[in-house]
């Protein structure tokens, strides 16, 4: 396989840089089960006091933090009202069937963001041959909606409906920090209508493993449970876990230029023949384009860049994903628009 230059596969594709390395060579550990491990405790306090929850719990994933939150809401022959884009539905394995045995109904939301109104309309009416309504999923932002921000007011209104019917609300925060850093809107206000929430520190943040999710005292307590039961209750893991404090000290106000070079990339690829830009707004990193017009399949562009060194997703016959993030600067992303301009001329 020929070396890649250039990734703009992910954001999970960072490499911890010195400083935050030495801050975990520097780490100070213990038993993170039995809540003595001093790396861990700090950082679940930094982003408790950051999501404005009373209690945080750190996790090897947010794959973990999702399946352990919709177990702590749910039971099984439950029904979880979710966007059809979600992770949830798509890239975990289908989870939630298996863990905590719950049903997703997934809404045609529009850039992964449903309205007030959808949540309303798809509540089951309690009647015995249904499955029972519990809970709602938000994904801030939306990774399969092209990195879209979920607005302030639609994530009230539907906190509204969901619990005046009785659900909960569960926020997938992998890019959370993104959404306040370009909305400017903080963490804690987009977080203040939810029950749980999370946010990843191996995606944009950098760090090599790691996410952390947030509620109430109760809800923390149970997830403990769960995860136990799952097998993420770690012991020394504050070597791990001083690589989030460190990111959160370093890596979220740069979001922002991920944010500028995700919208020049796409301004620049978007001027190619035949190329569609599928998220125009580009709200945050995360750009995702067609090259149907190019008669060439994403499987060969995809190719045709990773032999000079760039690796781009595919993801659908002609749909391409593009994520810019901390490893990858603006010459980068230049050389990458421009070789993509060149590879696809006609
Ligand atoms: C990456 C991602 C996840 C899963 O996080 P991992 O840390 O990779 O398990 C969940 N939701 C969204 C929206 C993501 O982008």
């Amino acid at each position: 396989m020929e070396s890649i230059r250039i990734n703009l596969f992910s954001d999970t594709q960072t490499q911890p840089p010195p400083g935050m390395r030495q801050a975990m060579a520097e780490a100070e550990v213990g038993d993170e089960q039995h809540l003595l491990d001093p790396s861990v405790n700090r950082l679940c306090e930094e982003v408790a006091a950051r999501l404005g929850k009373d209690k945080a719990m750190f996790l090897p994933s947010g794959t973990m933090c999702n399946q352990i939150a919709l177990a702590v809401h749910c039971a099984s022959g439950d029904e979880i009202i979710a966007d059809r884009t979600a992770h949830i539905v798509n890239s975990e394995a289908a989870g939630s069937a298996v863990v905590a045995g719950a049903a997703i109904r997934a809404l045609n939301g529009e850039r992964g963001i449903f309205q007030p109104a959808d949540v309303e309309a798809s509540l089951r009416a309690g009647r015995a041959l249904e499955p029972r309504s519990r809970l709602v999923v938000v994904e801030q932002t939306s990774n399969g909606g092209g990195g879209s921000i979920w607005p302030l007011a639609t994530l009230v209104g539907v906190a509204e409906v969901a619990r005046g019917h009785g659900l909960a609300l569960h926020m997938d925060g992998a890019r959370l920090l993104n959404a306040a850093v370009a909305s400017g809107t903080a963490a804690c206000d987009f977080a203040d209508p939810v029950d749980s929430v999370w946010l990843d520190l191996s995606k944009g943040l950098g760090c090599p493993v790691g996410a952390v999710l947030a509620g109430s005292d109760a809800f923390i307590r149970e997830a403990w449970r769960w995860k136990h039961r799952l097998g993420g209750a770690m012991r020394q893991a504050g070597i791990l876990a001083a690589a989030g404090s460190w990111a959160l000290a370093h890596h979220v106000d740069r979001l922002a230029e991920d944010h500028d070079n995700a919208r020049s990339f796409a301004q620049r690829i978007g001027s190619i023949e035949g190329v569609t830009i599928l998220n125009p707004e580009v709200e945050t990193n995360l750009v995702f384009f067609d090259v149907a017009g190019t008669g060439q399949s994403s499987k060969d562009v995809t190719a045709r860049l990773r032999e000079r060194g760039v690796w781009i997703g595919a993801n659908g016959p002609t749909r391409m994903r593009a994520v810019t993030h901390l490893g990858v600067g603006k010459p980068a992303v230049d050389e990458a628009g421009e070789l993509l301009s060149e590879l696809l001329a006609p």
